[in-house]
């Protein structure tokens, strides 16, 4: 018999409640502190500028299991289950021992895995009477999918995006402007932190940091307006776990079970969705599994960056996070990776590396471009640029499984697709992208601006 190449599950069995790791975890992580007053913070204080409910379930520690609402679950199901693959053309492509698996989240009307939390995200604000969202977004993944999840349950979006963004991947915004959002371009004249950004530099190209003000003073200053995050946040990795959940079932119909969980990091929030439900045995039963979250070496939060308390945007604005960081004014080399360019890992994650459950593998952007392209070639698939450095650890990883001649089972979360970054790809075919390696010095010097608490 020919052997299955992907997996799916009927709609009936796609799990009907996320998993929440922070009940499980044997050192809680420390709580957000008020940007000002450094006090800690509770879920009333951030349901100033998020949901009430996702206030609440970033802050949970009790409760593993909590439910999918029914109108995000039948929303779900418009491209849920997504397949896991088996990449036999890969394998023979490596000639490595290694199984290698992975689950594509790229097959939905978006492109990306950050839908999983646009949804519910949406759905919460529209329950508790919330009219308008906004947010922040950089290459537009996420600015694209709360477009669409701001539509499906009746809400007017807004979203600031990275100026030079806008202007070199006008695609997205396109794709947002289709779904009814309001798009900006951030430094922006239509808010006080925007103007006086402006004011003080015209030509501010923009910065997360720049679009993350904004956004968040909109939502502070417009009646029945909140803000929204697309990664980072423990409520956010939460959503995502559905994507790990769905992983462990078609892992069985495989007859397997992961050696090695793998994604690339940006704040951390497809690496925890895929990672999280199979690291639940590591934790509860002790199962031996290794969880590898790919960074670009040019923004090495996990492996070169400081486990400190900072803010999530430039101006300061955020909560204060616990959390491994290069500083909130960092300022990465200009790679493609546009998704994996924030200074800091999310706060649950930061505390799993503290205590060794995981760890991060730095990725060169060249290498991470011919990843994507042998795995383009192979699986015929092309990847966004921040998943191709998912691709390269695993592709790591297959060569040392062949080395020692193991035959490992890799899992791996294939994050996104790259149809709508076909110029990165057209630079790196050019041989026009370099490498950037920053100097410990860099390092240092950058995480200063860390306040103390
Ligand atoms: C946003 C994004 C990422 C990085 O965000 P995480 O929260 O770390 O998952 C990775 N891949 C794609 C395709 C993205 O859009």
């Amino acid at each position: 018999m020919a052997h299955q190449k992907r997996y799916l599950l009927d709609e009936q069995d796609i799990p009907t409640q996320w998993y929440n790791i922070q009940a499980d975890m044997p050192v809680k992580p420390l709580p957000p502190l008020h940007p000002v007053t450094h006090k800690p913070m509770k879920a009333e204080d951030l349901a100033e500028i998020f949901s009430m409910e996702c206030s609440r379930q970033e802050l949970d520690t009790e409760h593993a299991w909590i439910d999918i609402p029914e109108e995000v679950l039948d929303m779900y199901r418009y491209y849920r289950s997504t397949p896991l693959v088996r990449a036999y053309a890969l394998e023979k492509a490596l000639d490595t021992p290694a199984h290698i698996y992975f689950k594509n989240e790229s097959v939905n009307p978006l492109g990306s895995h950050k839908v999983n939390s646009a949804l519910p995200q949406c759905y919460y604000c529209k329950q508790e009477g919330v009219t308008n969202v906004t947010t922040e977004t950089g290459a537009g993944q996420w600015g694209a999918a709360l477009s669409y999840a701001a539509k499906v349950f009746g809400l007017e979006a807004a979203v600031y995006q990275v100026k030079i963004s806008m202007q070199q991947k006008p695609y997205r915004s396109l794709i947002m402007r289709a779904f009814g959002a309001m798009v900006e371009g951030s430094p922006s004249m239509s808010t006080r932190a925007g103007k006086d950004i402006v004011t003080r530099d015209p030509m501010h190209p923009g910065s997360l940091g720049t679009a993350i003000s904004e956004a968040i003073e909109l939502a502070r200053t417009t009646p029945r307006c909140k803000y929204t995050l697309g990664s980072v946040l423990n409520h956010v990795a939460l959503h995502q776990t559905i994507i790990g959940l769905e992983a462990e079932k078609q892992m069985t119909m495989a007859g397997e079970y992961p050696d090695k969980v793998i994604a690339c990091f940006g704040g951390g929030s497809n690496f925890g969705g895929i990672a999280f439900p199979f690291m639940r045995h590591s934790l509860l039963d002790g199962r031996h599994t290794e969880f590898i979250a790919a960074e670009p070496d040019s923004c090495p939060k996990l492996t070169r960056g400081r486990f400190e308390y900072d803010f999530g945007d430039e101006a300061g604005y955020t909560p204060l996070l616990p959390m491994y960081t290069l500083g909130h004014d960092f300022k990465p080399a200009n790679i493609h990776a546009g998704g994996l360019r924030y200074h800091g890992a999310g706060v649950i994650v930061s505390q799993l590396i503290k205590d060794g459950y995981m760890h991060g593998m730095d990725i060169p952007q060249l290498e991470s471009f011919e990843a994507g392209i042998l795995f383009s070639r192979t699986e015929g698939i092309i990847p966004a640029p921040e998943s191709c450095h998912a691709i390269a650890a695993t592709i790591r990883e297959a060569k040392k499984a062949k080395e020692s001649g193991r035959q490992e089972v890799l899992l791996f979360c294939l994050s996104g697709h790259g149809l709508i970054d076909m110029t990165a790809y057209d630079s790196y075919i050019n041989g026009d992208l370099q490498n950037y390696t920053l100097s410990d010095e860099d390092i240092v010097r950058n995480l200063r601006t860390v306040p103390k608490v």
